[in-house]
């Protein structure tokens, strides 16, 4: 590809013209319910509540600890901010560098507008390998547009290979947390979803985590060696070497992306930085910020293929689903710079209290609230920008300065513009603008409004008399009756004209 339409121009953020709005987003961004109704059954949830108040906490208070070591961690935010930035400002140049370059190292690069073309890419490279089954190291990415129900379709198993994704994929449940997907889940519970779906399993497995950990190595491990097909997301690409970079904690991340001949990588298109100078802040940030520790256990790069060494055949996909329209505007698409540290999570009250599955979407909590709406269009998920108490703990925990709260007023300010549209009041509100700036209507409008006096005999208000849907408003006010003399009629009588 010589060029990547982005709908957007490499020009300084102040000159950008209005775009053409890009395909909305498709997957696991919208839910059946609104959030208030979701979260009403989230909160009544006591287990629920306990779980992630516990877990919530501990990893606060590991990020605090080793956040608080560095003491220019200020300067490291602000420099991974103004790195994101620069980086959208520029981002087709970026796509296209990576693009030349993982090519030349031996990869192919497929583009995939949305997640019904980037599901049929990676169905159709898993069959020309004659596999049905895959495995995958977590990806927020695949979950979003839906990767696995795709490929169960096309009679292809994709087995989750990170801890929590096994549990939530074994339990048929969904992810709650960008982190920790199984967040909502305590050891009792997880002990139950292993013995009740985990193949040979030790009938007396207890819930002590050494022990849940090993029966689930001892379930992957068979399949980390069988499997000729892995599927991996990116945390980051590094547009000068076409290098993919992927940070994990337990290994199995490591496995899927050495030991399969083919390995495809699913990547969202803003995870690109230009360099690696850029790749070092990061991954400084990141860890920190997510799992609480100074330094990921297990950090995977690799570029292309490198003959008799891991993987003989690589795949890119490059996935917009509505990112170029997040791209587009201006306040909005300062969520693209998110690392998926989820650090904004584990301080948001709201996340805390209504739990990840009240999002409906696969990115919950303060950014999902940003991030969602904007990829699939503010009237798919419209609730979501009011799902804050627009305290402030994200912006502030966020190791890349998003200032979450602006963006959910603005998408708010959006939503509100959007159903002035179309609202009843709104129609009636622009009627009575459009006769109220011309006198010679206003005066007939008032003529007309007296005969109202006809139906309120005598009484100082009228019944609801107003047809559907504006008894909606005389169901619960009371519509007062015109008086006799209007006030231009009682100025002209005063003042004479
Ligand atoms: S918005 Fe910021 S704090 Fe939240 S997940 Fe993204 S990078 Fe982390």
């Amino acid at each position: 590809m010589s060029a990547v339409d982005l709908g957007m121009p490499t020009l300084p953020t102040a000159q950008r013209p209005t775009l053409p709005t890009a395909p909305a987003g498709i997957g696991h961004l919208r839910g059946d319910r609104s959030f208030p109704d979701a979260a009403r059954d989230s909160l009544r949830d006591g287990q629920l509540r306990a779980n992630l108040g516990h877990a919530t906490a501990t990893i606060r208070a590991k990020r605090a600890a080793v956040v608080g070591e560095v003491p220019d961690w200020e300067q490291l935010r602000a420099a991974g901010s103004a790195l994101k930035a620069a980086t959208m400002a520029r981002l087709d140049e970026h796509l296209v560098a990576l693009e030349e370059q993982v090519t030349a190292r031996g990869g192919s690069v497929h583009w995939a507008r949305d997640a019904a073309e980037a599901n049929a890419i990676v169905t159709r490279l898993v069959q020309a390998t004659g596999t049905d089954e895959v495995v995958k190291v977590k990806s927020m990415a695949t979950q979003e547009i839906g990767l696995n129900e795709a490929l169960e379709a096309a009679g292809i198993a994709a087995h989750e290979t990170d801890l929590a994704e096994l549990i939530v994929q074994l339990g048929e449940d969904k992810p709650s947390h960008i982190l920790v997907p199984a967040i909502h889940k305590n050891r009792a519970e997880i002990r139950e979803i292993f013995l009740r779906t985990m193949p040979g399993v030790d009938p007396g497995l207890t819930d002590e985590p050494r022990r849940l950990a090993m029966a689930a190595r001892a379930h992957l491990r068979e399949r980390f060696l069988r499997a000729r097909v892995a599927i991996s997301g990116a945390n980051f690409a590094v547009a000068e070497t076409g290098t993919l970079a992927v940070v994990e904690s337990e290994g199995n991340g490591r496995m899927c992306l050495t030991l399969p001949q083919t390995l495809i990588t699913v990547m969202g298109i803003e995870k690109v930085v230009p360099s690696w100078r850029d790749l070092a802040v990061f991954l400084q940030l990141l860890p920190r910020s997510s799992t609480g520790e100074r330094m990921n256990p297990y950090t995977s790069l690799w570029a292309g293929v490198t003959p008799g060494d891991g993987p003989q055949e690589f795949h890119l996909v490059l996935v917009d689903n509505g990112r170029t329209a997040v791209l587009a505007d201006e306040v909005g698409r300062a969520a693209l710079h998110c690392i998926r540290c989820s650090a904004c999570l584990n301080v948001c009250p709201v996340y805390e209290r209504a739990g990840g599955h009240a999002y409906g979407s696969v990115y919950p909590g303060p950014i999902g609230a940003v991030l969602s709406p904007q990829l699939t269009g503010i009237e798919d998920n419209a609730s979501l920008p009011y799902a804050s108490s627009l305290c402030g703990a994200c912006y502030d925990a966020c190791p890349v300065a998003i200032d979450i709260p602006s963006i959910l007023v603005h998408l708010r300010a959006e939503h509100v513009e959007a159903q002035e549209r179309t609202t009843p009041e709104a129609v009636a509100f622009r009627a009575l603008a459009r006769a109220m700036s011309r006198p010679r209507l206003w005066r007939a409008a008032q003529r007309a409004a007296g005969l109202g006096r006809l139906l309120a005999r005598g009484k100082a208000t009228l019944p609801a008399v107003l047809p559907p849907p504006a008894s909606k408003w005389t169901r619960t006010r009371d519509l007062p009756t015109p008086p006799r003399e209007t006030f231009t009629q009682a100025w002209a009588r005063e003042h004479g004209g």
